[in-house]
């Protein structure tokens, strides 16, 4: 099946149309700066690559223009799969967009107002341009849903928490699902206690025990758990009211500064990109080095935690920028965990490939992997389960 995979932000629009069968991908791209001035969109179209500069006014616009460029591809479309970050509570898997299921997503848009209002608008704006087409909405949350209370329920007042639906929602699901399906089928479904770390310039883990999420690290949004390019991961709750009432940051200030101005980029004071932290650490920036080691330390905290919500680990999982491309870091979280018996081979560790590979000895305790994920090959065959 031909499917169309929509990713939208408040001023941008990834777009991928791939086939699930081959897995072949016709075309990408990326509408940026929607709205703003100086918009294009940068793609690939047959292996050519291209940027259109245009005016975007808005989404629509936007949408216009990705049919018009995928008209080059001479594939027909036969489905499209929305990427939505937030479902709240009403999505435990993908759903088929009816006027109910749009609804829903603008009722929990609150929970991730920068993603949710735009996704859901494309979703309306696709499906009123191409009433014909099938429109899919992959939450990234669905995975999460169904984790155990214990893991989903936050120890506050009950009122507070069924009044605004206040609990872990988590994040990066429809990845850590890839990652467990491509584990299962590489360990010839051997692995039945999974820790995937999905780690980029955001990152999460899932324990994940027989394909079922058992917990994850990001929250009720994605700034909980590990620290991130410019997320500050988990601090005290409380350093947001002493802010407020010590500091004077308003609570947009404070909000702006845990989710763009910390993380690796604050620690640093250099960058969020992990290439150019490791480039300083190495140059002798002791800030630097400080990021790195923050950010290998919380993530072997976090991978004992995850461990420890399934009571053990047979199988760890890296995927995303840092986690499929910095053999040092790996390396680094992994030697954290010798006393939990995981051991990685640097030859293997050093390997680059596309494909899922093992990293670890043969005597570790827990067989480690590398896995590339394909966020948009999940959302596609979710399309195809439900349209094709
Ligand atoms: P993502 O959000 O998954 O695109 O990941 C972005 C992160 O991956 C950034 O921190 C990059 O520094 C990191 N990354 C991407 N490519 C590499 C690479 N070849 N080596 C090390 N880190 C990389």
């Amino acid at each position: 099946m031909n499917v169309l995979v929509i990713n939208a932000g408040s001023s941008s629009l990834k777009f991928q149309l791939l086939d699930t069968n081959t897995r072949e991908v016709f075309a990408k791209g990326n509408c940026e700066r929607i709205g703003i001035e100086g918009s294009f969109v940068g793609y690939t179209v047959n292996g050519e690559k291209k940027q259109l500069d245009v005016d975007m006014p808005d989404h629509k616009t936007a949408v216009q223009h990705v049919f018009e460029i995928l008209k080059a591809v001479d594939k027909p479309i036969e489905g499209i799969g929305h990427r939505l970050v937030q479902g709240g509570w009403y999505f435990p898997e993908s759903k088929v967009v009816t006027d109910e299921t749009l609804g829903w997503a603008r009722e929990v848009a609150p929970l991730a107002p920068l993603h949710n209002y735009a996704e859901a608008d494309v979703i309306e704006i696709c499906r009123d341009m191409f009433p014909e087409l099938g429109n899919v909405i992959v939450p990234d949350t669905a995975f999460h849903y169904n984790m155990p209370e214990r893991a989903w329920r936050y120890a506050l007042p009950r009122d507070v928490v069924d009044k605004y639906h206040v609990r872990k929602y988590g994040a990066h699901g429809t990845s850590h699902r890839y990652i467990w399906r491509t584990v299962d089928e590489f360990t010839n479904h051997e692995t039945h206690k999974l820790v995937s770390c999905h780690l980029g310039s955001g990152a999460s883990l899932c324990a994940i025990e027989d394909g079922h999420c058992m917990d994850t690290t990001m929250g009720l949004t994605p700034l909980d758990g590990l620290i991130m390019g410019t997320r500050c991961g988990t601090v005290d709750p409380a350093t947001v009211f002493y802010l407020n009432r010590v500091g004077g940051y308003s609570i947009d200030d404070i909000d702006t500064m845990m989710n763009k101005k910390s993380g690796l980029l604050a620690v640093s004071g250099v960058s969020s990109d992990s290439r150019d932290v490791r480039d300083g650490a190495a140059n002798g920036d002791a800030n630097c080095q400080m990021a790195l080691d923050m950010f290998n330390y919380r993530a072997s905290q976090l991978i004992a935690e995850m461990a420890a919500s399934m009571e053990g680990m047979d199988t760890m999982a890296f995927t995303a920028g840092i986690g499929e491309n910095s053999a040092e870091i790996r390396a680094a979280i992994v030697d954290r965990l010798g006393w939990l018996g995981v051991k990685i081979d640097p030859e293997l560790n050093d390997v680059r490939s596309d494909d899922p590979r093992v990293i670890s000895t043969p005597d570790s305790s827990v067989k480690v992997l590398v896995v590339p994920t394909n966020e948009e090959l999940m959302i596609a065959l979710d399309v195809e389960a439900l349209l094709g």
